[in-house]
């Protein structure tokens, strides 16, 4: 049954979200080598992390518009949306609730989509040490 919480907009489990931007990549440029993976996910995993998952989301709409070859990590961090550049975030490093990621995971609650939070994956979102400045 899902309870009913409120507060904070729970979103997607944060690695389905990882998985299914590689997938777009890997889909995009079949070329990328299964070791390579990795290296993306991770490249994925540090923006959505930084720069919310809209900003991975376009970055990536955009590059496989312009890039016909796998583009490198250096490459794909120069389609990362300007507007989203010029945020800085920061996080706790010692936080006791998401050791620096930023993220919480959480078990009950609904989704921003609406749908009733996987009581074992959980969902994650914004935990309380993380901030947002202009730079
Ligand atoms: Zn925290």
């Amino acid at each position: 049954m899902a309870s009913k919480i409120s507060g904070p907009k729970l979103v997607e489990p944060f690695e389905k979200f990882v998985e299914q931007m590689v997938t777009r990549i890997k889909a995009a440029w079949p070329k990328l080598a299964d070791q390579s993976l990795s290296l993306y996910a991770g490249f994925v995993r540090e923006t959505a992390n930084r720069h919310g998952r809209s900003a991975v989301d376009k970055l990536i709409r955009e590059a496989i518009n312009r890039e016909p070859e796998l583009p490198s990590i250096a490459k794909l961090k120069m389609y990362l949306p300007v507007e989203v550049r010029q945020v800085k975030t920061s996080t706790n490093p010692q936080c006791p609730d998401c050791e620096g990621s930023g993220w919480m995971r959480v078990f009950a609650g609904n989704t921003t989509n609406g749908n009733p939070v996987d009581a074992v994956q959980g969902a994650v979102r914004r935990c309380h040490c993380w901030r947002k400045e202009s730079a």
